[in-house]
């Protein structure tokens, strides 16, 4: 059966002598992988669309009893290419990239996730790219259900924002890196980090409101830094193994924080 949908490359590698193995995210069928045969040399069929993150109109042919489909050809729709692309930008695709290979299961369709990734595609550089890193990597952790309730404690249901400003602008939420939820200051372990009350109302924020809004919110590696955290670890617990391209980010956030 011959199938036409959207997709964007997630990661393509050799196979045999010519051909590549490629990872799509598809708009209506999921996360799906295929052989495209010929695909080092064949310019015309595959050429400039297999970048990481090149958005794609797809036509492949489903294959009887066989997990890989065969691609047949890509019209290119958008290229990561169009634009500079420096360390900080690849290391932003790539984190996108690894998030949705380890945490979406292959042929389940996934269409706001497919939204998702193509929303923040539009944020991927400059200093946007920390809007675009915390908006999917907590978005990611919602999608996939593992978003703990952000307005109350996990443990004994009290509020985590109260009415009394004054005094929340000195609250956190705690979390840490081996439980679900969010906890009161009474009920945090004594290895939680804290989430400041502004970083949980961004949060809170987030979860209701498209990506285009926030953008005018002052974004660099320091904004929100404990609610990426926070995502972070949420992803990594339920993962079940440390994200590669996330200390990569956490690494670049330590050493230009260490420049300034
Ligand atoms: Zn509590």
């Amino acid at each position: 059966m011959q199938i036409t949908t959207d997709a964007i490359v997630l990661r393509c590698w050799p196979v045999n002598e010519a051909d590549l193995i490629v990872s799509l995210l598809t708009r209506e069928y999921g996360k799906l992988k295929g052989v495209a045969k010929a695909g080092l040399k064949s310019r015309k069929r595959f050429g400039g669309a297999l970048e990481m993150m090149s958005e794609v109109r797809v036509t492949f042919f489903e294959r009887p009893r066989q997990e890989l489909v065969r691609l047949d050809h890509f019209d290119l729709i958008e290229s990561p290419l169009g634009r500079p692309v420096d360390y900080a930008r690849m290391t932003t695709l790539s984190f996108f990239a690894e998030v949705v290979e380890e945490a979406l299961p292959d042929r389940s369709p996934e269409e706001l996730a497919y939204r998702l990734l193509a929303a923040v595609l539009e944020y991927d550089s400059g200093e946007q790219m920390w809007l675009a890193i915390t908006y999917f990597s907590l978005w990611m952790t919602r999608l996939m259900g593992w978003l703990p309730d952000l307005g109350t404690c996990s443990l004994c249901q009290q509020p985590l924002l109260r009415r009394d400003a004054q005094r929340d602008a000195q609250r956190y939420a705690w979390f840490d890196a081996v439980s679900d939820g969010l906890y009161c200051a009474t009920h945090r372990k004594p290895v939680s980090l804290p989430l400041s009350h502004h970083s949980l109302q961004l949060a809170q924020k987030m979860v209701r409101t498209p990506l285009a809004e926030l953008a005018g919110l002052p974004w660099n590696m320091q904004f929100a830094a404990d609610l990426r955290r926070f995502a972070f670890q949420s992803l990594e617990r339920h993962l079940e193994r440390r994200l590669r391209t996330a200390e990569v980010l956490r690494r670049m956030a330590s050493q230009r924080t260490a420049q300034v």
